[in-house]
């Protein structure tokens, strides 16, 4: 069972890894240690102990996401219940990853997932109709039964981003840094785009160890964050890039959910 992976493994995943920050990186021969070049870069993840899905998985994230081609979604949208948080971020040396604090959720299908973070990949991991954004945020929600439902946001350049301009100007700087802003609030509703058209498909979670069953819904359209903004994130050590190359589609099939319907 796909699932039982998450929890032999947690200090591995940064999609699926609970509250508590997995040790740094940083120090040399750790069995955690993996990142995005060259010996310990996404083509070796697979060596990893619990991790073969990386190498030998056949629905793996991120994908090639296209309108054409995608199935007009017939399933009831995600019901997003987020209520603000403070702000706790850590930079894990994979990511930085604003912990969320409990009582925010999300219902897909019936089933309740709550949100435990958020985080960042640049460039985007996901293409759509073939484009590349400066960055995508990943919104990850687990419940009881080990389920892991995804949500990605594209981010393109423009203007600021209000709602992240105080954390994005204290990000943690350094593998195992945190920085929490004492009288800051997010509230994860406001980084949702307007406009809730998604793409929907069946994936895995795009660090080791790749574990598959997550449900993923990709919005179509990106929020806007400027470009000291972006910058901000891209110039933090070990960080740039840290997203995972594009895995085959292996027949899955892809749903479209658009506003209208
Ligand atoms: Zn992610």
């Amino acid at each position: 069972m796909a699932f039982s992976l998450l929890f032999t493994a947690p200090a591995f995943a940064d999609e699926a890894r609970p509250w508590s920050a997995s040790p740094a990186p940083t120090a040399e021969g750790e069995t955690q240690h993996w990142g995005y070049i060259e010996s310990i870069g996404p083509e070796h993840w697979g060596e990893l102990p619990g991790a073969s899905a990386c190498a030998q998985g056949h629905s793996e994230t991120p994908i090639a996401l296209e309108t054409r081609g995608a199935i007009p979604d017939t399933h009831l949208a995600p019901y997003f219940q987020y209520r603000p948080s403070h702000v706790h971020m850590v930079n894990n040396g994979h990511t930085v990853e604003f912990t969320y604090d409990a009582g925010s959720s999300v219902r897909v299908n019936g089933r309740e997932y709550t949100l435990a973070q958020f985080h960042f990949h640049t460039p985007s991991e996901h293409t759509e109709d073939g484009k590349r954004f400066p960055l995508e945020m990943h919104l990850v929600h687990k419940d009881s039964n080990g389920g892991v439902v995804v949500v990605g946001v594209f981010i393109k350049e423009g203007e600021p981003n209000r709602v992240l301009d105080a954390a994005f100007s204290h990000l943690p700087h350094d593998p195992g840094a945190h920085s929490d802003l004492e009288h800051g609030f997010i509230n994860a509703a406001a980084l949702l785009p307007r406009e809730q058209a998604y793409f929907q498909y069946q994936g895995s979670l795009t660090t080791p160890p790749c574990t598959e069953g997550v449900e993923w819904f990709v919005m179509t359209k990106p929020i806007e964050m400027s470009d000291a903004q972006i910058a901000a994130f891209q110039r933090l050590p070990y960080l740039n890039p840290n997203s995972r190359s594009l895995q085959p589609l292996n027949g899955r099939t892809v749903y479209l959910h658009t506003a209208s319907r």
